[in-house]
């Protein structure tokens, strides 16, 4: 495990460096690039458009439609969904400020600091910027660092588990764990969901790969799926045994970013989570306490399934939770 100076790592600070996150759009070099970029500093481009936090940990967090900043200079999208995720921008920070409390070390960060309205950075290019090319822009400066940070988390622990986070209206108030397959599967029984292979269909397929786990259905919903320890830690989830389906009810599985890149790349794994507002996100306590529930599951998830501790030996957690990084954008 790296050793980092704490006393950075815990009170990340804000930059606005022009020539870096130019650097990481390039693309090409990024890896070797973010080398040069020190854990748990946000750095944002010179437009505001993204904010990225360099890593430490094998943990990539992406919030794509928590943004608020609308410059005129982007046209607004006329098509697809335009309204934002309420608060999950604040509650990325909120789980970032958790991981570097329990562990010492940050996740690797990515935050679209746009409106839903001018960027969906969880759709393809097209959709997502709708031929505005400044919404381009931005949309490559955002892939190109989840790029960068998975390769460089792929580089240091041979894996990268990505967290998508998102925010749903839905009327039952759970957690939706997306994994890239259809609802329609997990109201299956155990048995059907193992008989047609869709291991390497999902998000945890570098996983499945592996060997590791008892099987699919077991990943998805026994009593190690992130769906049960998000519960036994008081947030209902579906897939999880309580709610091994979505039945009849919306449930979202998974956008672009989920598919793109935890399922399609190598060494990566990952889920979108869909959250609910009240008790998850509504209220900076929310935050603090759903914040401290998913670091704990990802803690457990990752001994269990993965065999690697990201908490450093003899580590002591702070006794409270560091206010979360500075939002660079005014609400
Ligand atoms: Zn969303």
């Amino acid at each position: 495990m790296t050793s980092l100076p704490l006393r950075r790592i815990a009170r990340p600070f804000v930059r606005v460096i022009t020539c870096l996150l130019l650097i990481v759009a390039s693309g090409a070099s990024a890896s070797a690039q973010t080398k040069t970029l020190k854990p748990g500093t946000a750095y944002i481009d010179p437009d505001k458009y993204v904010e990225f936090q360099p890593g430490a940990l094998p943990i990539v967090l992406t919030s794509p439609h928590g943004g608020r900043s609308k410059p005129n200079k982007i046209a607004d999208r006329t098509k697809g969904v335009l309204g934002a995720d309420t608060n999950t921008q604040e509650l990325t920070r909120a789980i970032q400020a958790e991981f570097i409390r329990r562990t010492g070390l940050p996740a690797h960060t990515v935050i679209s600091l746009l409106h839903r309205s001018k960027l969906d950075p969880n759709r393809e290019i097209v959709e997502a910027a709708q031929g505005d090319p400044e919404a381009e822009k931005a949309w490559h400066l955002f892939h190109n660092s989840i790029k960068a940070a998975l390769r460089t988390a792929v580089q240091t622990h041979g894996f990268a588990f990505l967290i998508d986070i998102h925010g749903h209206g839905h009327e039952i108030q759970r957690l939706e764990l997306g994994y890239s397959i259809d609802g329609g599967r997990f109201n299956q029984t155990d048995a059907e969901l193992d008989r047609d292979n869709l291991g390497p269909a999902s998000t945890l397929n570098d996983l499945m790969a592996s060997g590791r786990a008892s099987s699919f259905a077991q990943l998805m919903r026994g009593p190690d799926s992130l769906g049960a320890l998000l519960e036994e830690r008081g947030f209902r989830s579906v897939p999880g045994p309580r709610d091994p389906g979505p039945k009849r009810f919306p449930y979202f599985n998974g956008g672009y970013i989920s598919r793109t890149y935890a399922r399609d790349v190598p060494g990566v794994d990952g889920v979108q989570i869909e959250s609910h507002l009240r008790g998850v996100r509504a209220t900076p306590e929310d935050r603090r306490q759903f914040a401290q529930a998913l670091v704990d599951t990802m803690i457990v998830f990752l001994e269990r399934h993965y065999r690697y501790s990201i908490v450093p030996a003899n580590f002591t957690p702070a006794p409270g939770a560091p206010a979360p990084v500075q939002a660079s954008t005014q609400p």
